[in-house]
């Protein structure tokens, strides 16, 4: 080794002990006749001093290195003189007098500071993303992030799971997304999907007897991109046989929860987590990923409106739409231009509008409100009480259909949680949601569309309801929400295979394009298919929540840009003519077009 200790590592006890140490300059100061290096690499600071007088040929080294050269030194530890101890290093105590300086190699002047945190251009900190993943902050993320997949190894294999690995040239396993299709130059003209996930395959090990089966899997979706999506992710892939719903949620609960106590310093709020149906998730919050950091709960007032002379709410509750509202504390004073932003702010969920009722300060509050003189005063103070609202407080109503008053209250809601400062990073807040619809109308395709995947089985008291009414059918599905992120999705699956040839049916997969695509399913589900079901929680989303990160993009060390691509080796590239030759891949966008 070019080090016989690391640079976080030495303490009072080694003083006067003759080391080595290598690493990057992270800041050079200096004195004249002294110069003080603070010497990083993975573990820490030290602090390395040069004395002109003791170690001529050092200091002259040491004059000319500049920051990020990678540096080896030689030296005695030697306790720092009193007054001149770092509190704030683990190293603080002790200072290296450096003998020997050796500059193992040279650094350009970066494109931006290493050292510190400071806020640089998202496009440049993924053009040099080595630099950038070697920042301290991302350093801990990235740490951070080999824990929890080493913790969460250990917890499975101490209780019968296996991991299991499985292929990524595969064939579609759609999950609601594009495939990514991969060219195939031995079979001309035919393509392999990347799967969107293992689920056909996991179900496939759970046919062949293993029970117990886990993966750190990678999964690949062609979808657009937002804030926390990424064209490859990866996923806790998991699936258990002979369980039921409770069985896999116990045991993730329990994963979950000595993940966030023994690997993260976050504080988990929910304990046991929450459980909410997603009926009930979206009449409260507006959404099945409920963040539960905070209340701030949608309540129904369509019965107060209804008997009120507003128009708009006499219409909307003739025609069976919604009327909610959210009780905002604390906001009452809020000014006509900050109420104007919250209208504007509740038009980008698609709503036409944003009533609210301030409840003015004081004793006897009056309610100020444009739509105020529409309401009686008993009208008025039923709403209040209703809403358990204070003077002072300030009451946001939304609506319309509810699918646009929960995109709205929803948005508010988030909106609130973050402006209050109820959203708060430290916290880790986790809900079971349940009893999921099986289908959802597909408007525009005219079809029903699986709500979760083609796999998941319909609860067993519902399968009589398939040829009825199939929207009624709820799923044997549970997702786990956290601080309003999805962070798993999962369900029992269907191992019979005329169930799921009739699910094929209903989303409108004709038989032969069903046996082409899932064949080797129904077959497999022929041959002594245990029942079996599992989930599948994101591993970029959990590390996000437990690293307290905006996005996911800081939880994984080279992601890809808002539209896809690799800004660091420049990928996707174009193939060279010979290439696409080989592959039977005739492209018809011109060479230069990009
Ligand atoms: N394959 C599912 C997903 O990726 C998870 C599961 O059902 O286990 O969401």
């Amino acid at each position: 080794m070019l080090k016989t200790h690391n640079c976080g590592e030495l303490r009072l006890s080694n003083v006067n002990e003759e080391v080595t140490l290598a690493g990057w300059v992270n800041r050079r100061r200096d004195q004249g006749g002294l110069v003080f290096i603070d010497l990083r690499d993975r573990w820490g600071i030290t602090q390395a001093t040069i004395n002109a007088q003791t170690a001529p040929e050092a200091h002259a080294a040491a004059s000319s290195v500049g920051r990020e050269y990678v540096i080896q030194v030689k030296g005695i530890v030697r306790a720092r003189p009193e007054g001149m101890v770092n509190p704030d290093l683990d190293t603080g105590e002790i200072e290296l007098e450096v003998t020997a300086i050796k500059v193992l190699n040279a650094a350009k002047t970066t494109p931006f500071e290493v050292t510190g945190d400071a806020k640089v251009d998202e496009a440049l900190r993924l053009k040099y993303r080595y630099l950038d993943i070697r920042r301290q902050r991302m350093q801990r993320n990235i740490v951070l992030r080999g824990r929890v997949t080493k913790f969460i190894r250990d917890y499975l294999y101490e209780r019968g799971f296996i991991e299991i690995e499985t292929p990524i040239l595969f064939k579609t396993t759609p999950e609601g997304a594009r495939d990514y299709l991969v060219p195939s130059r031995v079979h001309p003209g035919k393509f392999y999907a990347l799967p969107q996930s293992p689920q056909q395959l996991k179900q496939l090990l759970m046919v062949a007897g293993y029970e117990r089966y886990f993966q750190i899997a990678r999964c690949f979706r062609d979808e657009d991109q937002r804030g926390d999506r990424q064209p490859e992710f990866t996923q806790l892939d998991l699936e258990m046989s002979f369980v039921e719903r409770e069985d896999v949620m116990t045991l993730i609960e329990g994963l979950m929860t000595a993940l966030v106590e023994q690997v993260s310093d976050r504080e988990l709020v929910t304990k046991p987590f929450a459980r909410i149906t997603h009926k009930e998730a979206l009449e409260k919050y507006g959404t099945d990923k409920p963040d539960l950091r905070y209340g701030l709960e949608m309540v129904d007032i369509s019965d107060i409106a209804g008997k009120s002379g507003f128009q708009v709410f006499l219409d909307n509750v003739a025609a069976g739409k919604w009327v909610r509202a959210i009780r905002i504390s604390g906001c009452g004073n809020y000014s006509r231009k900050q109420l104007t932003d919250l209208e504007d702010l509740a038009r980008t969920a698609g709503a036409k509008g944003l009533a609210w009722m301030a409840l003015e300060p004081g004793e006897n509050g009056q309610v100020r409100s444009p739509i105020a003189k529409f309401f009686t005063v008993e009208q008025l103070a039923a709403l209040m009480d209703r809403m358990g609202a204070v003077p002072g407080d300030l009451v946001l109503i939304s609506s319309d259909t509810p699918a646009i008053v929960a995109a709205t209250l929803d948005t508010i809601r988030r909106e609130f949680g973050e402006r209050l400062g109820l959203a708060d990073p430290k916290k880790i807040a986790f809900c079971w949601v349940t009893d999921f619809p099986l289908f959802e109308w597909n408007a525009d395709e005219q079809r029903w569309d699986p709500s979760h995947h083609l796999f998941t089985s319909p609860m067993v008291e519902d399968i009589p309801l398939l040829d009825s009414n199939p929207g009624s059918v709820r799923g044997q599905q549970y997702d786990l929400a956290c601080n309003g992120y999805e962070v798993a999705g999962g369900s029992i699956r269907i191992h019979d295979r005329s169930l799921q040839e009739k699910i094929f049916g209903l989303i409108g997969l004709d038989m032969e394009d069903a046996r082409e695509r899932f064949g080797h399913m129904l077959e497999a589900f022929e041959y002594g298919t245990p029942p079996h079901g599992g989930i599948a929680p994101g591993i970029d989303r959990l590390t996000m929540l437990l690293a307290g990160e905006p996005n996911i993009r800081e939880v994984i060390a080279f992601p890809k840009s808002q539209n896809a691509a690799d800004l660091m080796a420049g990928a996707p590239s174009e193939a060279d003519a010979k290439q696409l030759e080989e592959l039977h891949i005739i492209t018809t966008v011109e060479a230069s077009a990009e």
